[in-house]
């Protein structure tokens, strides 16, 4: 990203260069936090983004979150109830393999939601030793079935692909307003910036990322008004509709 007094410039892979009189950068917090330490092959901008920037996007916390898709031959679990039911798992290590999704449209299929140190770890241990680890849990949750082991894996790995670098944001205990001022504010009047992880009421989802780009848009069009970042009226629906289908299986 080149950003000069008058217009400001992207130049993609071929070499090729973009120039407007405004940019909205999304780039995801990973992405930015590797251009800001200089990371090989990350993405540049010249001149550097100035201080203020780098300390507000050094603010966040990138969250390692990720997702296993195992599908079976068949289905050995009891028809669910609605289109999606997750089963609880209280490991004695925290967080080892809590979640499982069943859903209806995922015929034969159980998604398991992974995070932080365990989600790296799969990221980077074979993928046999996490069906193994992952089925092991299962045996126990289903003691009563023999289980086929599945004919399918798919295991995510957001925070090693260059494009993402991370899953979503999240901020520590007491960070200050003016750190999303800071995320927020244009550089040079010129270079804006939006994405998750700069709505100070919605950051980590899809609304949240929604907001700031509506918002950067009215920004460089003069047509904000005093309201801030537009907040999406959805709550987060998803979280609560799976939530209620909680069970806790020991
Ligand atoms: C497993 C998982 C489940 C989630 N579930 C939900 C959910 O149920 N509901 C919800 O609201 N949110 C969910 N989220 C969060 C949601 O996906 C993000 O908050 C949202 O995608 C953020 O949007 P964004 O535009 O800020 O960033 P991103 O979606 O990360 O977009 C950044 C874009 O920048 C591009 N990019 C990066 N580097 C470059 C480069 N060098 N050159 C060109 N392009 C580049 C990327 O390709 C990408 O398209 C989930 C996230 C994960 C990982």
């Amino acid at each position: 990203m080149k950003l000069a007094d008058d217009c400001v410039c992207a130049e993609v892979k071929d070499g090729k260069m973009y120039c407007a009189n405004y940019s909205i950068v999304t780039f995801s917090t990973g992405v930015l936090q590797a251009a800001i330490r200089g990371d090989q092959n990350s993405v540049k901008f010249e001149p550097p983004l100035p201080r203020w920037k780098q300390d507000a996007i050094n603010h966040i916390t990138p969250i390692v979150y990720g997702k296993i898709f195992l599908v079976f031959p068949t289905t050995f679990w009891n028809e669910i109830d609605g289109d999606q039911q997750l089963l609880g798992y209280v490991a004695d290590e925290k967080g080892y393999y809590g979640h499982y999704i069943l859903d209806k449209n995922r015929p034969n299929t159980i998604t398991v939601d992974v995070s932080g140190n365990l989600a790296i770890k799969i990221a980077t241990q074979s993928q046999e030793e996490t069906v193994n680890e992952v089925m092991a849990i299962l045996r126990k949750i289903f003691n009563n079935v023999t289980l086929p082991e599945p004919e399918s894996v798919v295991i995510s790995r957001w925070h090693l692909d260059p494009l993402f670098l991370h899953s979503y944001s999240d901020y520590g205990p007491g960070v200050p307003e003016s750190v999303f001022d800071d995320l927020l504010k244009p550089v040079n009047g010129r270079l804006y910036f939006a994405g998750e992880a700069l709505n100070s009421s919605n950051y980590g989802n899809v609304q949240g990322a929604y907001g700031t780009g509506v918002y950067a848009a009215q920004q460089i069009t003069g047509t904000s008004n005093s309201a801030g970042v537009p907040q999406a009226t959805l709550v987060c629906v998803f979280v609560a509709g799976v939530l209620s289908l909680l069970s806790v299986v020991q």
